[in-house]
C-alpha cells in the first residue's frame, strides 16, 4: 500500500496547507483519512476528487471534518457533470449523532457507521479500530492487507491498548501534538516521547509525526521521538509517498 501525507497540522492548518489527513491506496483503491481543513485543496495536488473511492473520519473535530462539506459539493458537481457516478461512502462512529447525519448529502455521500469492535472491509484492507483518549469520542485505524499493516493513531493521548493495537505494523502515523512541558496540562495528545515510546513498544518498522503544533521548536518533539524510538522516523513529509 501507498500512504501520501496530504496535511500534517493539529488544530487548524498553517498558511497554504492542511490539518492531518493522509491518502491511503492500494489497487487502485484510493481512500482519504480524515477531511479536515485545508485537505480539499491539498489532495487536487495528487488525484482527481472523483478518483477518491471512500473517506474514513476518526472523530468529529473540525481539524478532521472541516472539508467534508466542500467534498459533498465537489461530488454533487461531478455528478451534475457525469464525472462522478457513485456517491461517496464516508465512514466514520455514529456517537456524534449530528456529526454523522452530516456525512450523508443528496445522494452524492452517503455516511457509513464503524464500531470499534467489528473490523470492515474497505477496498483491498481489513480495517480495525481503538478507541482512543481525547475529548470526544475517537478511534485509531489499522489497516491490514497481503500481511501489512499501517496504523493512524488519530488525536489521543497515552493508552497502554495502543501499544497493542499497534504490535507490530510495518507503519505508524502517530500524532505527536504536544510539548513535552504540556503532557499532564493539555489534555487528550501525545508528546513526541510518547509518540516514540508507543512505536518502540510497539515493534512497528517506521514511524511518521503528524498532527503537530504551530507553535515552539518543532525539532524538539522530533528529538524526544527519536530519543525513545529506535527505528526510522520523520515528520510525515506532505507529498511524499510512503509504500509498505
Ligand atoms: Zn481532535
Amino acid at each position: 500500500m501507498n500512504i501520501t501525507p496530504i496535511g500534517i497540522w493539529g488544530g487548524y492548518p498553517n498558511k497554504n496547507e492542511a490539518t492531518s489527513s493522509f491518502l491511503i491506496e492500494q489497487d487502485g483503491f484510493r481512500c482519504l483519512v480524515d477531511c479536515g481543513s485545508g485537505v480539499l485543496a491539498a489532495l487536487q495536488n495528487y488525484m482527481k476528487l472523483s478518483e477518491l473511492d471512500a473517506v474514513i473520519i476518526t472523530h468529529y473535530h473540525p481539524d478532521h471534518v472541516a472539508d467534508i462539506g466542500v467534498l459533498q459539493h465537489a461530488a454533487m458537481v461531478g455528478m451534475q457533470l457525469k464525472e462522478w457516478e457513485t456517491p461517496l461512502p464516508i465512514y466514520a462512529h455514529n456517537r456524534d449523532a449530528a456529526g454523522f447525519a452530516n456525512l450523508s448529502y443528496k445522494g452524492v455521500t452517503v455516511g457509513r457507521e464503524l464500531h470499534v469492535d467489528t473490523p470492515v472491509q474497505l477496498g483491498p484492507w481489513e480495517v480495525s479500530f481503538c478507541e482512543t483518549v481525547h475529548p470526544v469520542y475517537c478511534l485509531a485505524l489499522r489497516f491490514t492487507s497481503n500481511g501489512k499493516s499501517a496504523v493512524f493513531t488519530a488525536d489521543t493521548a497515552w493508552k497502554d491498548e495502543l501499544v497493542e493495537f499497534s504490535a507490530g505494523a510495518d507503519f505508524i502515523a502517530a500524532e505527536s501534538n504536544l510539548y513535552e512541558k504540556y503532557v499532564g496540562i493539555i489534555q487528550g495528545h501525545m508528546s513526541g516521547r510518547q509518540a516514540g515510546e508507543l512505536a518502540e513498544q510497539a515493534g512497528v518498522k517506521r514511524m511518521v509525526l503528524t498532527h503537530l503544533p504551530q507553535y515552539g521548536d518543532l525539532e524538539e518533539i522530533l528529538e524526544s521521538a527519536k530519543n525513545a524510538y529506535t527505528g526510522p522516523l520523520e515528520f510525515a513529509q506532505i507529498g511524499k509517498t510512503y509504500n509498505i
